[in-house]
């Protein structure tokens, strides 16, 4: 007989279980850096809310997500993203795949 498994173990009441927590920390969007969600650059796109390490990753996670170079880069978990990496920035990825772009550095 199939028994459809259930999220929480069936033997603790549910007035008794703790509740939920909210998670209070979160990784940048665009490069992957931990950090507390209090400290970190905010954006609500409706449901959904970014955390950004400043508004300049911010910008440049909105400027290259849809970009057919750079969307899978800027899907990538935070651990996948470091591997792929390998110990360069990803504003040195944006640079090596855009070369005639502006330095996405900050001055
Ligand atoms: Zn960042």
């Amino acid at each position: 007989m199939f028994l459809k498994p259930t999220r929480d173990p069936p033997f603790i009441p549910h007035h008794m279980r703790a509740p939920p927590r909210r998670p209070t920390h979160s990784a940048c969007q665009f490069c992957g850096r931990w950090g507390h969600r209090r400290d970190l650059f905010k954006i609500k796109d409706g449901p959904v809310t970014w955390f950004f390490c400043n508004e300049l990753h911010a910008e440049l996670w909105l400027e290259y997500r849809y970009r057919r170079e750079t969307w899978r880069l800027m899907r990538m978990l935070p651990a996948e993203k470091a591997e792929y990496l390998g110990g360069r920035t990803m504003e040195d990825e944006i640079l090596r795949l855009f070369p005639e772009e502006c330095d996405p550095k900050p001055p």
